[in-house]
């Protein structure tokens, strides 16, 4: 159960990603990696085998990745090897849509079976994957990325903290959360997600939780819950009063 962080906002996304995943390296990894869109509309992904630090190295710490909005994961492998092809993030065939996921999807050789007599064909071992093609799947079908994650949540069995961005909504993150920790911070027009606090807290110190079976859709400087039947839910922001040097 490793890492994930998630930026939306108007600074370059890539620094801030890996700024937040070297906060979350003492939770173990084996890869890591990032997803960033362009100016130009396209995401960039980058992943790299072993430690931050090749990631690191590979994007000038994030320098040559362009983009303002944007998902970085540290994997810890529970279904493939670790390898660059098992890394997150994970994408759709078309490369319209993108997620990082911690956890286990324990029905997904039963997922993954029908995914492949629907079409689907897999270039991982994940069970990751195969929770981003059954979210494309939904989301080809509706339109809607909300009722596209109520149905993978309802259709899946394990556990997960999931960060996923489509195309069709370039500066959003959209977060869904089972038995997975996850925290969202907001400052003044960015939004930060993270496993833990100490990835945000250079950044805002103002923090929703996202609870289990909850989604979240951030924007820059918003964020807004919903529960599964799609009801707005209304939460507290907190302001974290924590130490640094005691943590
Ligand atoms: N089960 C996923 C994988 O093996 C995610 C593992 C994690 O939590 O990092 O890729």
């Amino acid at each position: 159960m490793c890492g994930i962080t998630g930026y939306t906002g108007n600074k370059r996304a890539a620094p801030i990603l890996l700024d937040g995943l070297k906060k979350l390296e003492y939770r173990g990894y084996d890869s890591a990696g990032i997803a960033v869109r362009g100016p130009s509309g396209k995401v960039t992904v980058v992943k790299a085998k072993g430690r931050l630090k090749s990631l690191v190295e590979k994007t000038d710490d994030g320098r040559t990745v362009p983009g303002t909005c944007g998902i970085g994961h540290t994997r810890w492998a529970t279904h493939g090897e670790p390898s660059e092809s098992n890394a997150h993030p994970h994408y759709n065939d078309e490369k319209t849509l993108f997620g990082v996921h911690n956890g286990i999807i324990e029905n997904y050789a039963d997922l993954h079976r029908k995914l492949t007599n629907a079409g689907y064909s897999f270039y991982s071992q994940t069970d990751t994957e195969v929770a981003i093609k059954l979210i494309d799947y939904y989301f080809k079908k509706c339109n809607d990325p909300l009722e596209a994650l109520i149905s993978f949540m309802l259709r899946v069995r394990g556990s997960y903290a999931l960060a996923v961005m489509f195309d069709e909504y370039p500066d959003e993150i959209f977060v869904a959360r089972k038995d997975s920790p996850m925290i969202i911070g907001v400052g003044e027009g960015e939004t930060f997600l993270a496993s833990d606090v100490p990835a945000i807290l250079r950044y805002t110190r103002d923090v929703y939780y996202i609870d289990n079976m909850e989604i979240a859709r951030l924007q820059k400087g918003r964020a807004e819950f919903y529960d599964l039947d799609k009801n707005v839910l209304q939460k507290e922001r907190v302001h974290i009063d924590w130490n640094e040097e005691a943590a």
